[in-house]
């Protein structure tokens, strides 16, 4: 991958510094620090690649301190590219090892090198805390209070580990589905949280598509898309992960290829910007792109079939939008026409619905404060809805979010809009699948 010094100097040059983009900023609205919004982010970059700044650690914490929410590409009348702009900066960081420390540097191994590349170690982990939380082993832990044996960080975490499912998705879904009549033919991507935490997700959305008319594959081991990478700095991996995934999916022989996860789908269509140089998997990169769909896109765009039957839940719903969703993918309007569809919901719109839960893939990690008043802020304005339910499409938005009511004792419950599509399609009668 290039540099800032090397990128195309357009990218760099897009700003014209109007600042329209500030109110949209969650870590400007926090500080009031010019330095902390995209604009400000941007002139370092800038400065930077004009060899004016050098990669320092203060350049560095700047770049982790932003989410990587994109608001402000949707915020933004230049169209500033700052996906790219973000990725290349902290990649940047990463060559010149400003932030390395030996504890960083191991959990960087171990999560991004070890486990995020290893799918069939990473459900062996998955079973392994399975284990514990089946068996009542944490909770047990929990109850003697042996928590604060453990070091501060991992304390402050442990009521935060998601609870892992009886069954991943492989074992709830067969390799190849087909409906009574096949009017199309997709393949479905699993991911990897969602794979051992929300398989129930996968499910419902094969169940959606075969409800719709798709011959549904979802290959029973799929490797990690490289969203976590890609956006850590370790571009060379996320290169590696997605000519796997292109080696294992071949774009041409489906209609489409579907991701039901806002962060995973956002860095999952650009494929063929990531391998646009490699020779040999350009192509087959583009053709990715252009079928690439969240699974509430390709409803909508193939026109999905209004359920008769009502979903079981609550039918007062409220939405929130995961930013990878909205402001990387541009998919805003789709989730909201499925909701609306399902007979008996009720959908209220909460305040400031696109703006980011603090959760933004390990962020609620690296930076608890700055998350966990993105998170109060959220829960305010979940809550003044008055809704039973909070819809939301991306694992890390539904952790952060299920995280903070139970935290304060709500029984809210967060779901992913096609399980309640699913749900309805079930409760129709006389229905089959
Ligand atoms: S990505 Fe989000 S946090 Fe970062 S500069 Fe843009 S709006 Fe601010
Ligand atoms: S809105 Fe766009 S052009 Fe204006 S300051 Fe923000 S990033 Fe720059």
């Amino acid at each position: 991958m290039k540099t800032l010094a090397e990128m195309d100097y357009s990218v760099l040059q897009q700003c014209m510094h109007c600042g329209i983009c500030l109110p949209t900023c969650p870590t400007y609205l926090e500080t009031k620090e010019e330095r902390n919004s995209p604009r400000g982010r941007i002139a370092l970059m800038r400065a930077v690649a004009d060899e004016e700044l050098d990669i320092t650690k203060a350049f560095g914490d700047e770049m982790y301190y932003c989410l990587g929410c994109l608001a402000c590409t949707t915020a933004c009348p230049a169209g500033v590219n700052y996906a790219e702009l973000f990725e290349t900066a902290r990649a940047d960081v990463e060559k010149k090892g400003v932030l390395a420390s030996p504890k960083r540097d191991a959990i960087r191994w171990f999560a991004l090198r070890l486990i995020f590349t290893r799918p069939r170690l990473l459900r062996a982990m998955g079973r392994m805390l399975w284990l514990w939380q089946a068996s009542g082993a944490q909770m047990a832990f929990r109850k003697l209070k042996l928590t604060r044996l453990l070091p501060a960080n991992l304390r402050q975490l442990e009521p935060q580990a998601p609870t892992v499912l009886a069954k991943f998705s492989h074992q709830l879904i067969k390799p190849v589905e087909k409906p009574a009549s096949v009017k199309r033919r997709v393949a479905v991507l699993t991911g990897c949280v969602q794979d051992l935490v929300f398989a129930d997700v996968n499910r419902a959305t094969v169940d959606v598509l075969l409800a719709n008319g798709c011959e549904v594959h979802t290959p029973p081991v799929q490797p990690c898309c490289g969203s976590l990478h890609a956006h850590n700095g370790d571009t060379d991996t996320a290169g590696e992960l997605a000519r796997r995934q292109l080696d294992l999916f071949d774009p041409f022989v489906f209609d489409a290829i579907i991701s039901n996860a806002g962060g995973c789908g956002s860095h999952l269509r650009h494929y063929d910007h990531l391998l646009a140089e490699d020779p040999v998997y350009a192509a087959r990169a583009a053709e990715w792109s252009r079928k690439l769909k969240d699974i509430s896109e390709y409803l909508v765009e193939i026109g999905f079939r209004k359920p008769t039957g009502a979903a079981t839940a609550s039918t007062e719903v409220t939405y929130h939008e995961s930013c990878h969703l909205c402001h990387g993918q541009k998919v805003s309007k789709q989730p909201r026409e499925i909701l609306n569809a399902i007979p008996g919901v009720k959908l209220s719109e909460c305040a400031e619905a696109t703006m980011c839960c603090g959760s933004a893939g390990i962020y609620n990690i690296t930076q608890p404060e700055t998350s966990g008043w993105l998170q109060e802020r959220k829960l305010g304005h979940l809550r003044a809805t008055g809704a039973e339910v909070v819809a939301t499409a991306n694992p890390g938005c539904h952790l952060q979010i299920a995280n903070g009511f139970a935290q304060s004792g709500e029984k809210t419950t967060v779901v992913h809009p096609v399980v309640l599509l699913a749900q309805a399609y079930r409760n129709e009668t006389g229905a089959a699948r």
